[in-house]
């Protein structure tokens, strides 16, 4: 039995990685504070590089295992990566974790983005009702 060499969870390679081609916006895409931002991915990368390990068979529990794989990895996950994603702050991705839970569900990702524009929404002192009534008004 081989002896796990991990020194680091795998996930994190891939982070590191990405995380120098991803330019992070200057503010929180809800409330628009440039205070302790982060980056929110509306897929687990977590939970799609386990997935594809498996699927292609990847020993990726070494840290040789996952570095050998990394680039074509996160080639074949450009749009989960750097396209599906949100700059919040601590507060606000605190907040959608709470509701979503660690790890989102795979499939979650459209509630979480009507979660995201209602609370955008509601930041800016706008509330759904008020949106659609001025729409209509256009018309009246
Ligand atoms: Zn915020
Ligand atoms: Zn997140």
């Amino acid at each position: 039995m081989a002896k796990n060499t991990n020194n680091r969870i795998p996930v994190k390679w891939i982070r590191d990685k990405a995380k120098a081609a991803y330019q992070k916006q200057e503010y929180c895409y809800i409330c628009g504070t440039t205070e302790d931002l982060e980056l929110h991915h509306l897929h687990s990368i977590t939970l799609l590089l386990n997935r594809w390990a498996e699927r292609k068979q990847y020993d990726i529990s070494t840290d040789d295992g996952i570095l050998a794989v990394r680039d074509e990895f996160i080639a074949e996950h450009r749009v989960e990566l750097y396209d599906l994603v949100y700059t919040l702050c601590n507060r606000h991705h605190v907040a959608l974790h709470g509701v979503y839970g660690k790890t989102p569900a795979p499939g979650s990702e459209d509630r979480q983005k009507n979660w995201i524009e209602k609370q955008k929404a509601k930041a800016e002192g706008r509330t759904t009702e008020t949106s659609s009534a001025g729409l209509f008004s256009k018309f009246l």
